[in-house]
């Protein structure tokens, strides 16, 4: 365990100069304090959780101190927003505080989203508010939680600084964990502005970090496409299996790593709803829960594009073609487990697309549908969840199948099947309202909630005594909740 002063940096992105980064100060928040910490996050730099509630934490982590070897930079990037070319973004309300490395040899960006304006914040004010700062703190740590690969957030620091949105709020800070913060939006900076030989710098820095293996093969940017493309096609798999939904699947919020990143007006489905759009901003439902799927490709083919001078057109062609069938592929055998099954047939695909029809038409709670499912053996499981179906002749029928099916799988042990159904089904999700109401909470000074909904969804899996109201479905008005981008 390290104390804060023994954090040990190496800031590798920052020694790539100025066309890649600017060197900007944080600009502090007023009476900083801490609201909530992970103590998974910090152990990924050795930081023992007790230093959370020092004075010095919350000054570190409110752009009130510094240590000696930060060197806080401000990324350019630009990307694809919501389907059209933005040609100069970067960060224009965080900055990257350094690269520090644990005691494992591992690095990890440390990156302070809500640090003030820099010379990408454009019109903005630099600032995060306190309600979108914990909601990316919680989804961050229930998405690791869920196995779901993404950058993970050390703690959120709440101040007296206010901050104007639709209405005054108050400013936070959100210290966010990465390997790397590098976007597709990167490569696309530097192709659009044709700057080859910086563009070749951030190849070379890529692979070398954060893709060493690829530089063995003989085509190194190919192999490192061809991981991209593996990376995504099994994070989107995961983002659907378990009914997350991003919201703003732009490709400057895309990761190089496959990570979910960059968290906004998210949402976890509670009723089953392939067309459900969670951010209220987006008219067209460009990143519907379902469009995820084709959006992940069509952020690929734009990363793809940018890669054109390292890689045949042909190559990145074939490369992308992958995408699909490995989605496809991952997200069945997701959804297999998700119903128990150990074993593969061919009508498995058919059988989960009927139950997503009749949960959609009936408004079924999805995660609580797959939870009740390895609650009980499949017939007394069927027979509880027809209730929650309108259509139950249609459900029956389903059922039987269903029953058919697990049978086949061969498993007669129920406490078996039920172990390892409820290790892949949660019982606890970070649904809207939940957060909805930590967020109140604190804004009236009240951390508590918002630290039992974290510890809560750190342990999604597991049954936990006392905690049952958090694993009931939501009430009405919880449903309707209309988050936007303005955060
Ligand atoms: P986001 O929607 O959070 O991914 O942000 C898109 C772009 O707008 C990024 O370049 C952000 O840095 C920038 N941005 C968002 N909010 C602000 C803000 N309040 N002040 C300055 N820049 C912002
Ligand atoms: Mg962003």
């Amino acid at each position: 365990m390290k104390a804060l002063d023994e954090l040990t940096f190496d800031n590798r992105f920052a020694r790539l100069g100025d066309a890649f980064s600017a060197h900007v100060l944080p600009e502090p928040i007023d009476n900083p304090r801490l609201v909530v910490a992970s103590p998974a996050a910090m152990a990924l730099l050795d930081l023992d959780p007790a230093v959370a509630d020092t004075q010095e934490f919350a000054e570190l982590f409110s752009g009130h101190k510094l240590w000696a070897d930060a060197e806080p930079r401000a990324m350019v990037y630009s990307g694809h927003q919501f389907g059209g070319y933005t040609p100069q973004l970067g960060d224009g309300r965080g900055l990257l505080l350094g690269e520090v490395y644990n005691n494992a040899g591992e690095h990890w960006d440390l990156h302070l989203k809500g640090a003030g304006q820099t010379p990408f914040s454009r019109m903005g004010d630099g600032r995060a508010v306190l309600r979108s700062s914990i909601r990316e703190f919680l989804a961050s740590e229930a998405l690791h939680a869920l196995n779901i690969p993404t950058s993970r957030a050390a703690c959120v620091i709440g101040s007296d600084t206010p901050v104007w949105r639709e209405k005054q709020e108050r400013a936070a800070m959100v210290l966010r964990l990465a390997p790397s913060h590098i976007r597709f939006g990167h490569f696309e900076y530097f192709y659009y502005t044709k700057r080859p030989e910086q563009q070749k710098l951030l190849g070379e820095h890529v692979l070398a970090l954060h893709f060493p293996e690829c530089l063995e093969q003989p085509e190194p940017y190919l192999a490192m496409f061809r991981e991209i493309v593996e990376r995504n096609a099994e994070l989107i798999a995961k983002w659907q299996a378990y009914g997350f939904c991003h919201g703003v699947m732009n490709t400057d919020n895309m990761s190089i790593l496959g990570i979910t990143f960059d968290f906004g007006p998210f949402a976890f489905l509670d009723d089953f709803d392939a067309s459900f759009i969670c951010n209220h901003s987006d008219d067209q439902g460009r990143y519907s829960f379902s469009n995820q799927v084709p959006v992940g490709q069509w952020n690929l083919s734009a990363l793809a594009q940018a890669l054109t001078p390292f890689i045949s057109v042909e190559a990145l062609r074939e490369t992308l073609g992958l995408y699909l069938p490995l989605f496809q592929a991952h997200y069945l055998d997701l959804m297999r487990r998700r119903f128990g099954f150990t074993s593969a047939e061919d009508d498995d695909q058919q059988l989960l697309e009927q139950l997503l029809q009749l949960m959609q038409n009936s408004g079924v709670d999805y995660t609580l549908f797959f939870r009740h499912l390895g609650e009980q053996s499949p017939q007394q499981a069927i027979a509880r969840l027809r209730d929650d179906f309108v259509d139950i002749k249609g459900f029956d029928a389903w059922g039987e199948r269903y029953i058919a099916r697990a049978a086949r799988d061969g498993d007669a042990d129920q406490a078996q099947r039920r172990a390892r159904m409820h290790a892949v089904n949660p019982l606890y999700i970070l649904r809207n309202y939940l957060a909805q109401r930590a967020i109140e909470a604190a804004q009236g000074g009240d951390y508590s909630e918002v630290r039992r909904l974290h510890a809560v969804l750190s342990k999604p899996f597991e049954e936990q005594p006392g905690m049952e109201s958090y694993a009931e479905r939501p009430p009405e008005w919880g449903k309707h909740l209309e988050i936007s981008c303005s955060s």
